[in-house]
């Protein structure tokens, strides 16, 4: 793999550089066009699109970009153009991967493994339909494969006869952690300022004047966007609450039988399956850590900050029964590692991008609801667009929705 001394290099530089931002930050009121609040998928690619508009911005984190609680935080995430009859998303993701792809290229990080993506669904659940038009539409090259032939084409999945598959080979997996805190170290390493800070909830209503660090300090800036994922019920209890659902994920990886190709990248999809309650995803055996597997079910809530991370016996169990149908050489897979994160759940599934309705000078970003991360890019440019009036607010992602 190529990572790399340079991304390593990278965040050192980065480091430096955000240690010497908090000291003149420290030493007076530093002031900003605009604060950003959340160094995750969100937040992270509206800082980048907000310097791309020439803006003095100032991203803040409490936990530092992409970490382990963090939504953003895990090793991998699917972008696929694959959803259905909510074709805004494929338009999103199709232009998300471009951005991806060009932050991979300026880098010289390895960001996007090209695995293709393989979603599959009854055949008689629109979803395949809806996926093929949408894709059509955009001009992505797609195939529907039958049971049959995703058993000849992808040796490690079963597919029952009324199930069916849209192949998308231009789609795959993101190294998610990685292109966070590649794209986080780019912008310091260009001038952005830094701060790992804990924000304190704002009060009142009106103009924000100032954000209050945990430790007391005050950052300024002209205009606020808290990207804050699954945190955000915390900081605003009454206008989001309960809009924002942290619901528990827990993912596996399971160890590969010895000198099988079956589950390599490039013999084996990424893929998505619209099985059980609310689905299941996974990869291939991405830099060889075995292949990932996630079942969601009933939701489980999750506290982002203080809960522990580590796997629960119904999650253990969803996971193996879906593996034994859908990968039967997986079956008895060891688990060789694990991770709990969080989905943020938003009504309908819908991103939220939207003013506060108290502030006139804030802006909130997220309800990624487990689909986010790949359209952070296309996020970003939205939220710099609404936030410069040169783009109209589209209320499918309003808060009052
Ligand atoms: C297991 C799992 C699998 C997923 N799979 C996919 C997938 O395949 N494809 C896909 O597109 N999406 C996927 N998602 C969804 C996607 O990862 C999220 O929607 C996305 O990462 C959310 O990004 P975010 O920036 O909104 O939030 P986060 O990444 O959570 O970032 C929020 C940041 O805000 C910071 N913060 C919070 N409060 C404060 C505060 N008061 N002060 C300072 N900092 C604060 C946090 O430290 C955190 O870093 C998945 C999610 C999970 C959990």
């Amino acid at each position: 793999m190529l990572t790399t001394r340079r991304t390593v290099t990278g965040i050192m530089a980065a480091t430096a550089l955000a240690a010497s931002t908090r000291t003149m930050a420290q030493r007076g009121s530093s002031t900003y066009d605009v604060a950003v609040v959340g160094a995750g998928s969100f937040g992270a690619w509206t800082a980048y699109a907000l310097r791309q508009a020439g803006q003095r911005v100032c991203l803040i984190d409490a936990y530092g970009p992409a970490n382990s609680r963090a939504s953003s935080g895990g090793e991998s995430r699917i972008i696929r153009s694959a959803y259905g009859a909510q074709a805004i998303y494929s338009r999103w993701a199709m232009e998300s991967l471009v951005e991806w792809k060009a932050l991979q290229a300026r880098n010289g990080t390895h960001l996007f493994e090209p695995t293709g993506v393989l979603a599959i669904a009854k055949n008689s659940d629109s979803f395949l339909d809806e996926t093929g038009k949408a894709l059509m539409a955009l001009g992505l090259p797609h195939e529907r494969l039958s049971a049959g032939e995703v058993a000849r084409r992808f040796p490690a999945f079963h597919l029952d006869e009324s199930e069916g598959a849209v192949f998308e080979p231009n789609s795959g997996a993101l190294l998610a952690r990685r292109a966070i805190q590649t794209l986080v170290a780019e912008l310091v390493a260009g001038g952005m300022a830094w701060r790992s800070a804990a924000i304190r909830p704002p009060k009142g209503s009106g103009t924000l004047p100032g954000l209050t660090t945990a430790t007391g300090e005050t950052i300024s800036a002209g205009r606020y966007v808290f990207a804050c994922g699954p945190w955000l019920p915390k900081v605003f209890p009454d206008v989001i609450g309960a809009k924002v659902r942290p619901d528990r994920a827990e993912v596996f990886f399971l160890g590969v039988p010895e000198g099988s190709t079956a589950f390599e990248p490039g013999v084996m999809p990424t893929w998505l399956d619209q099985y059980g309650i609310a689905g299941a995803y996974g990869f291939p055996n991405l830099e060889a850590r075995g292949c990932k597997v996630a079942v969601d079910g009933d939701p489980v809530a999750i506290d982002p900050d203080l809960d522990q991370r580590t796997v629960t016996t119904p999650f253990i169990e969803a996971m193996r029964e879906f593996v034994a149908f859908r990968f039967p050489a997986l079956a008895k897979a060891p688990i060789v590692e694990t991770r709990v994160c969080q989905y943020e759940m938003a009504k309908g599934e819908e991103y939220i991008l939207d003013r506060h309705p108290g502030f006139d000078n804030v802006w909130i970003a997220g309800g990624g609801s487990g689909h986010g991360f790949k359209n952070g890019p296309r996020v970003g440019r939205y939220m710099a667009q609404v936030l410069a009036g040169s783009g109209a607010a589209d209320p499918r992602f309003s808060i009052a929705r």
